[in-house]
C-alpha cells in the first residue's frame, strides 16, 4: 500500500475575492474549507486514483478534529498522532484575475512522546508499504534532520521513498536513498545553489544530485512539463495548453500520480504520463489536490514524452 506523512496538515481555506486590496474591508464572494497540507493534498488524488493510502502525521484541538472528520468522510485511512496544539489554518485568497495570495500559519509544536507515538504507529503501517510519500514542511519539535531518519528507515525495510519538500530538511535528507525528489524550478535552484535559465541548466542541476544516491530526480515547469532525470535517462515531458484555474497543488496531485504509478509497477514513462495528467487536472480546478479521472484519461493521450 501507499502510505502519506503530513507532519503538518491544515484546513486549507480558499476565499474567492474579486479584488483583493489590503486595508480594506472585503467580501468574499466564495468560501472553501478543505483539509490540506501537501501530504493530504496527495492521498485525495491518490484515493481518486483508486487506491486508499494511509495518512501519519500530527493533529491536534478543534481544526484537528475538524480534519479527522473530512478525512475520514473521503475515505482515507487516518493512522494521525493526536497532539495537545491546536492544528494550523492557511488562507488562500484569489482575485477575480487568478491572482493569490497565501497566509501560512506555522502550526504545532510535538513533544519526545508525541514523536514516540508517531514512531510507533510508522513502525506498524510500514510492515505493509510499498511506497512511502513525505510532503511538506517539519513541524517545529522534530529534529533538522527527520526526513533522512525516514529515508533511512526505508532503505533498511526496502520501500520506495518519495520525499516532496525543500530547504534544510531536504538538503539534509539527500543522502538517505531517496526514490524521487520533485523540485520545482526555484527549490532546484535552492538546492544546487545556482541559478536554473534553462533545460540543460536543470538537467546538470539534476545530474549532480545523482551523485547523492537519488534514484530519479524529476523537475517540474508548470506549463512547461516534466524533466526526469536518473541513472539511465533523461526524459522530457511536453503537456498540452490548459485553461488553467488555480495550479496551487498541481506538484502534490503529480506526486500522486507517481505513487500510484511505482505501487502498480508501471514503466517510468507511464509513471511520468499519469503524474502531469494528475497536475494538470489539478490546474483546472479552484480546489487543492483535487482530480477528475475523465481528465486523467484525456491528458494522458496528448502528453508527449521525449527521451534524449
Ligand atoms: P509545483 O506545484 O510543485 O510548483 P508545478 O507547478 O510545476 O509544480 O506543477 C506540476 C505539474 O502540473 C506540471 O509538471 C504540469 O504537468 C502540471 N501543470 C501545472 N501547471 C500547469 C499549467 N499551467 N498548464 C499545464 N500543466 C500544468
Amino acid at each position: 500500500m501507499i502510505t502519506v506523512i503530513t507532519f503538518n496538515p491544515s484546513i486549507d481555506r480558499l476565499y474567492n475575492l474579486d479584488t483583493f486590496q489590503v486595508g480594506f474591508v472585503q467580501r468574499a464572494n466564495f468560501v472553501n474549507p478543505t483539509p490540506g497540507g501537501k501530504g493530504l493534498n496527495v492521498a485525495k488524488v491518490i484515493k481518486k486514483l483508486g487506491e486508499t493510502p494511509t495518512c501519519l502525521g500530527f493533529i491536534g484541538g478543534f481544526n484537528g478534529a475538524y480534519i479527522e472528520h473530512e478525512i475520514e468522510c473521503i475515505g482515507l485511512k487516518n493512522k494521525f498522532t493526536k497532539i495537545d496544539d491546536e492544528t494550523r489554518i492557511c488562507l488562500n485568497i484569489i482575485d477575480a484575475n487568478g491572482v493569490s495570495t497565501e497566509i501560512l500559519e506555522k502550526g504545532p509544536t510535538v513533544s519526545k512522546n508525541d514523536i514516540e507515538e508517531f514512531e510507533r504507529k510508522l513502525k506498524e503501517v510500514l510492515v505493509n508499504t510499498k511506497v512511502l510519500v513525505a510532503s511538506g514542511s517539519l513541524l517545529q519539535g522534530l529534529p533538522k534532520e527527520y526526513y533522512f531518519t525516514i529515508g533511512k528507515i526505508c532503505e533498511r525495510e526496502n520501500i520506495k521513498f518519495i520525499l516532496d519538500t525543500s530547504g534544510v530538511s531536504l538538503e539534509l535528507a539527500l543522502d538517505s536513498n531517496i526514490y524521487l525528489i520533485k523540485p520545482n524550478k526555484d527549490e532546484l535552484e535552492a538546492l544546487s545553489k545556482r541559478n536554473i535559465n534553462s533545460k540543460e541548466d536543470a538537467i546538470d542541476a539534476a545530474k549532480k544530485l545523482l551523485n547523492r544516491g537519488i534514484k530519479n530526480i524529476c523537475v517540474s515547469m508548470g506549463k512547461d512539463g516534466m524533466i526526469l532525470i536518473n541513472e539511465d535517462n533523461i526524459y522530457e515531458v511536453e503537456v498540452p495548453k490548459i485553461e488553467v484555474l488555480n495550479p496551487v497543488g498541481s506538484g502534490d496531485s503529480s506526486i500522486a500520480g507517481f505513487a500510484y504509478g511505482i505501487l502498480k509497477e508501471y514503466h517510468i514513462k507511464d509513471c511520468l504520463r499519469l503524474a502531469n495528467a494528475c497536475g494538470m487536472s489539478n490546474a483546472l480546478y479552484m480546489e487543492t489536490g483535487y482530480i477528475e479521472t475523465d481528465d486523467i484519461e484525456t491528458f494522458i493521450k496528448d502528453i508527449s514524452i521525449v527521451e534524449y
